[in-house]
């Protein structure tokens, strides 16, 4: 009857209320922790990552500066051996801008970013929103520029904001190469005291990067317990998985394409040229360092692939502070990764943008543990990527430098053998 009716419909709706009212209680006790310890972690633990994040950019300008001129300047002596300079030269230059590309490629296929689902990804843009959506404001204006926009604004106007403007690092390297080649143009006896000014004030700046990276154990940690706090899914990590794998995937194809190379310019086969640069290699990968590397590098391709000294000796350190092409391939890949996992859609001009900034970054980056991560910073920036998309890969960093270093000497080696070869210095 409709009594009943009436009956059991307000028994089952109390009930419905009851169900529901427990169901309340059971999510409130298990938000309301989670809540408190993300809280601990925001307040307390996440500043940190931030502080780190912060001498990073905070080096990031004088070091560009500091040895770009430097780099710059001490080119001088390319005037002397110009032949064997200029070809040096543009044998690193297109090497690099051509691992930038394969970089480009190999992320662009792989997707790594695409590995993290949507939930987690809006949480990760949430936790950084404000930095995340002005950057991505930046971009979309960029998108607005007309052609000749981004040629525009390569030249500042004032030195002192393009500094101060993490946005503009092209501007800071534009006026550190003018400043470089002035130098390289005044008398000795004017530019040597600048030059020495120089030379210090770069050694200062890679003591700080020391300092600083002796604290990275501790902002890594800070930043990473903020991110898995804040976006507690797992599929963060299957992405940083496939991200590390495409950076090593990539670096792999760049090794087939020196061999490639050195076949068919210098007529050496592939064993010849792997088993002389090997130890150099084992060396750049347990120290991370192209520099500390140098020596053996040196003592293999004179003794091993038959470099003559000269030759060496005038390409190899050069190639050691500016040709990075396993750096160049891990920024760019580092970069469009961190765009993908933050959901942003890089444009085909923003992406040939990453292609000068990595170049120029990895010219730029040190050739010490470590230093190719920090020049990240300038590609991000560049390109509108939030900068705090560095915590997410920070954790595999060291692991991919050792690769991307163990490339970056195998790339000098290539490259000096070419130039021998083009002098007649080759045996
Ligand atoms: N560690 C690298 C090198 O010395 C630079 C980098 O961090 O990429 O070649």
């Amino acid at each position: 009857s409709f009594n009943e009716f009436y009956t059991k419909k307000e028994e089952l709706e109390s009930s419905i209320r009851i169900l529901s009212d427990k169901i309340k209680k059971v999510e409130s006790n298990i938000v309301i922790p989670e809540s408190k310890g993300r809280n601990f972690i925001r307040n307390w633990i996440k500043p940190f990552g931030n502080i780190f994040i912060n001498l990073l950019k905070l080096i990031a300008v004088p070091l560009i500066l500091a040895s770009l001129i430097k780099g710059v300047s001490d080119l001088k002596d390319i005037s002397k051996l110009s032949k064997m300079g200029g070809r040096t030269i543009g044998l690193y230059i297109l090497t690099t801008v051509f691992a930038v590309s394969i970089g480009l490629t190999v992320v662009n296929i792989i997707k790594p970013g695409s590995y993290i689902s949507e939930e987690t990804r809006t949480e990760l843009v949430g936790s950084y929103s404000n930095d995340a959506n002005s950057k991505i404001e930046a971009a979309e204006n960029q998108k607005k520029a007309g052609p000749l926009q981004a040629l525009e604004d390569i030249v500042p106007s004032n030195i002192i904001g393009a500094s101060a403007d993490n946005g503009n690092m092209l501007q800071v390297i534009f006026f550190a190469i003018f400043f470089g080649i002035a130098l390289i143009l005044i008398p000795t006896e004017l530019a040597t005291p600048v030059k020495a000014f120089f030379d210090g004030f770069n050694e200062a700046i890679l003591k700080m990067i020391d300092i600083i990276m002796l604290a990275a154990p501790f902002g890594v940690f800070a930043l990473l317990a903020s991110l898995v706090a804040e976006s507690p899914s797992f599929d963060l990590f299957k992405a940083l998985g496939m991200y590390g794998l495409t950076v090593v995937f990539g670096l792999a194809l760049l090794i087939v394409f020196y061999l490639f190379l050195v076949r068919i310019l210098t007529k050496k086969n592939h064993n010849f040229f792997l088993n002389g640069i090997a130890p150099a290699q084992l060396l750049a990968f347990s120290t991370s360092s192209s520099a500390a590397t140098l020596p053996v590098t040196m003592e293999r391709v004179v003794d091993n692939l038959g470099v003559d000294d000269e030759v060496a000796s005038f390409v190899l350190p050069i190639g050691a502070t500016i040709n990075m092409d396993g750096t160049s391939l891990y920024q760019a890949v580092a970069a469009v990764f961190i765009a993908q996992a933050f959901g942003m859609e890089l444009s085909f001009g923003v992406q040939l943008g990453i292609i000068a900034t990595a170049t120029l970054a990895s010219i730029g980056s040190a050739a010490v543990p470590g230093a190719g991560m920090v020049m990240l910073v300038i590609v991000l920036a560049q390109a509108g990527i939030p900068e705090a998309g560095l915590a997410l890969i920070f954790a595999i960093d060291r692991p991919l430098d050792m690769c991307r270093t163990t490339v970056n000497v195998t790339g000098d080696a290539a490259v000096s053998m070419i130039v021998a070869k083009s002098v007649d210095k080759l045996e």
